[in-house]
C-alpha cells in the first residue's frame, strides 16, 4: 500500500504523433505488472469540453467509455494496455477545467477575488488529479500532458504539474519527456539537437524531466545516449531507445529490458517485483504468424488511419488469436459510390466494385451523414451477393439493412432519415428520445447498454450467451415497422436492447458471415481478448480465404 498517491507525468516534445499515449500505456502497464494499482489520465489542452464534437479526420476516434464519455483515442490505449474500464473523468481538457472555473465563479466559490489562471485554473488541474487517484485509491496515477512543450494552449497544465511537483514530496512525482531523435538520410547519424532543445524549452518553464523516451527508427546508439544525458542533465541509465517494432504491444518489453521500472520506482521510492511474462505471452501472439488474410475497411474517413484506432486494434486483437497476420486496405467508400443505380438494381455491378472480390472480408465502420453512404451501401450490397464475410459497426449496420431493402426486398428508396429525410421507407429513423434535444456535445445514445441475444442464432453461437453488455454512440436506429418484411427475406435480428425497443443485431444465416451490430464492439476488445464478433469474423475471413484457395486450385 503506498501512503502518498504517486505521480507521473509524461510531457511531448519536438513535435505530435510521437507515440506518447504507448509510452504513457506501456509505463503505466509495467507498474501494474509490479502489482501496484495503477491508472491513466489523458490532458487535452483544446477548449473543446470533450472529444465528441470533433471531426475524426483530425483528431482521430472518439473514445466511448463505459459511462457514455466521448474521449481522446488515448484513453482507449489505456484500457487497452491495463485491460481495465476508465470513466469519463480520464480524459481532462481545458474546456472542462475552464467551464468548472466559471461555474464555481458564478456560484460565489472565488468572492472578492480577481479569477485568474494561476492559482485559479492551475488550482483546478490538481484538484482533478488528486481527486481521482483519491477516489480511485490509486498507488500511481500516469499524466500524459497532450500537445507538445511550448504550445500556448499547454502551459497552464505544465504549471500545475510543475506546482504538484513542488508541493509533494521529492518521491511523489516522475517526469517523463518524449522526444525524437531524428536520421537525415544524407548523414545517416542520430541528431540530437531536437530533443536537447526541448528539454531547454521545459527546463524554461521549471520542469526538469527525470527520463527520456526517445522516439528513433534503430535502437539509440551509445554515443547518442551519451550526448543527449550530457545535454538533458539526465544520467544515461534514464535515456529510453524508443526504436520502431511491428506491435505497440512490444513496448513495454523494450522499456523494461532498458531499465525503466528500476528507475521510475528507485524515485518514487517504491519497492518491485516485477514479472512480465504474462504480457509476454500476449505480445509474442503479434510476430510470426501462420497465415495471412487482406480485409478491406471501407469508411469515410479512412485518409487518417487513427480514426478507427479501435477497430484497427480489435482485428489485430482477433488475427493475433487465430494465428493470422491481418493486411488491411482502407477505402475510401466514395470510389464504390455510381450513378447508374438502376445498373446495380439489376446486378450489374460497378467495376470498381468488383475490386472488393479480392478481399477475404469487409468491414464498414461507423460514420455520419451523407457523404460516402451510397458507396457503403453499394459495398455492402456486394459483400452480401458475393458471400464475402461482412461486418458492420453501427453505420455499417444501418447500412446494411438499407443495402438488403433496396435490393433484396426490392424497397428502392429505402434510407435512413439521417441522409433522406423524405425517404418513404424510411428503414433507419431518429430515436424517439433524441427528438427534443437540440445541443449536439454529448448528447447520443452513449455507453454501456445491455444486450439480449436469441437463443439459436449466430449472435447466440458467438457470445456463447444469452445476454452481453456493450457501448454505443449513435442517434438513428432500425425502423421495427420494416422487421417482418426484411425477416420475410432471410434477414434476423438477434439481438435487442431496452426491452426490445431497439435492435442491436443483424445476422443472414445463408450468408458464410454476415453480420452488424448496432453497438462498438471495438471498445470492447483487448490483447489477447478479442471482441467475440471480430474473432468470428477473421474466423470466416480466414474460412473464406481457404475457399478461394481451394476454388482456384480445382480450376
Ligand atoms: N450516424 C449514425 C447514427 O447516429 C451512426 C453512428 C455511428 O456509426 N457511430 O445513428
Amino acid at each position: 500500500m503506498v501512503i502518498h498517491p504517486k505521480f507521473i507525468f509524461v510531457t511531448g516534445g519536438v513535435m505530435s504523433g510521437l507515440g506518447k499515449g504507448i509510452v504513457t500505456s506501456s509505463t503505466a502497464k509495467l507498474l501494474q505488472l509490479c502489482g501496484l494499482k495503477v491508472s491513466c489520465i489523458k490532458i487535452d489542452p483544446y477548449l473543446n469540453y470533450d472529444a465528441g464534437t470533433m471531426n475524426p479526420l483530425t483528431h482521430g476516434e472518439v473514445f466511448v467509455t463505459e459511462d457514455g464519455g466521448e474521449c481522446d483515442m488515448d484513453v482507449g490505449n489505456y484500457e487497452r494496455f491495463l485491460d481495465v474500464n476508465l470513466t469519463i473523468d480520464h480524459n481532462i481538457t481545458t474546456g472542462r477545467i475552464f467551464s468548472n472555473v466559471i461555474k464555481s465563479e458564478r456560484a460565489g466559490k472565488y468572492l472578492g477575488q480577481c479569477v485568474q489562471i494561476i492559482p485559479h485554473i492551475t488550482d483546478e488541474i490538481k484538484s482533478q488529479l488528486r481527486e481521482i487517484s483519491v477516489k480511485e485509491n490509486l498507488d500511481v496515477l500516469v499524466v500524459e500532458c497532450g500537445g507538445t512543450v511550448g504550445d500556448i494552449e499547454s502551459l497552464p497544465f505544465l504549471e500545475a504539474l510543475r506546482q504538484m511537483k513542488l508541493e509533494d514530496e521529492y518521491s511523489d512525482t516522475f517526469f517523463i519527456h518524449v522526444t525524437l531523435a531524428p536520421v537525415l538520410d544524407t548523414v545517416g547519424d542520430q541528431k540530437t539537437k531536437p530533443t536537447q532543445h526541448s528539454v531547454q524549452e521545459l527546463r524554461r518553464i521549471g520542469i526538469q524531466p527525470d527520463l527520456l523516451a526517445v522516439r528513433c527508427k534503430t535502437p539509440l546508439t551509445k554515443d547518442t545516449i551519451r550526448k543527449i544525458s550530457l545535454f538533458a542533465n539526465i544520467s544515461p541509465d534514464s535515456v529510453m531507445s524508443c526504436h520502431d517494432v511491428s506491435s505497440i504491444y512490444s513496448v513495454p518489453e523494450i522499456l523494461y529490458e532498458q531499465g525503466i521500472a528500476k528507475v521510475i520506482l528507485k524515485k518514487l521510492n517504491l519497492s518491485y517485483n516485477l514479472d512480465i511474462s504474462d504480457w509476454k505471452k500476449i505480445s509474442k501472439t503479434y510476430t510470426g504468424y501462420n497465415d495471412h488474410i487482406k480485409i478491406a475497411i471501407i469508411g469515410k474517413y479512412v485518409n487518417l488511419k487513427d480514426s478507427y484506432v479501435s477497430v484497427y486494434q480489435a482485428l489485430l486483437h482477433a488475427g493475433a488469436k487465430l494465428n493470422t497476420e491481418i493486411e488491411i486496405d482502407w477505402i475510401d467508400s466514395e470510389k464504390f459510390e455510381t450513378k447508374d443505380d438502376v445498373a446495380l438494381n439489376y446486378g450489374i455491378l460497378d467495376n470498381s466494385l468488383t475490386l472488393l472480390n479480392s478481399y477475404d472480408g469487409i468491414l464498414v465502420p461507423g460514420g455520419f451523414g451523407a457523404r460516402g453512404s451510397e458507396g457503403i451501401i453499394n459495398a455492402s450490397n456486394h459483400a452480401r451477393a458475393n458471400n464475402i464475410p461482412y461486418l458492420g459497426i453501427c453505420f455499417g449496420f444501418q447500412l446494411a439493412i438499407i443495402a438488403f431493402a433496396r435490393y433484396v426486398c426490392k424497397l428502392s428508396d429505402a434510407n435512413t432519415t439521417e441522409i433522406n429525410e423524405k425517404t418513404s421507407n424510411p428503414l433507419i429513423v431518429y430515436m424517439p428520445e433524441q427528438k427534443h434535444i437540440k445541443n449536439l456535445g454529448g448528447t447520443m445514445r452513449l455507453g454501456l447498454h445491455e444486450i439480449e441475444l436469441t437463443a439459436d442464432s449466430n449472435a447466440f453461437e458467438i457470445y456463447q450467451n444469452s445476454s452481453i453488455e456493450r457501448r454505443h454512440r449513435h442517434r438513428y436506429e432500425f425502423n421495427q415497422n420494416f422487421k417482418e418484411l426484411l425477416e420475410k427475406h432471410g434477414m434476423r435480428f438477434t439481438g435487442s436492447s431496452d426491452n426490445k425497443k431497439r435492435i442491436e443485431i443483424l445476422e443472414i444465416p445463408k450468408h458464410m458471415f454476415y453480420f452488424g451490430i448496432q453497438y462498438h464492439g471495438e471498445f470492447h476488445s483487448r490483447p489477447g481478448n478479442p471482441e467475440p464478433s471480430f474473432k468470428h469474423f477473421i474466423k470466416a475471413s480466414i474460412k473464406k480465404k481457404a475457399t478461394k484457395g481451394n476454388q482456384i486450385f480445382s480450376s
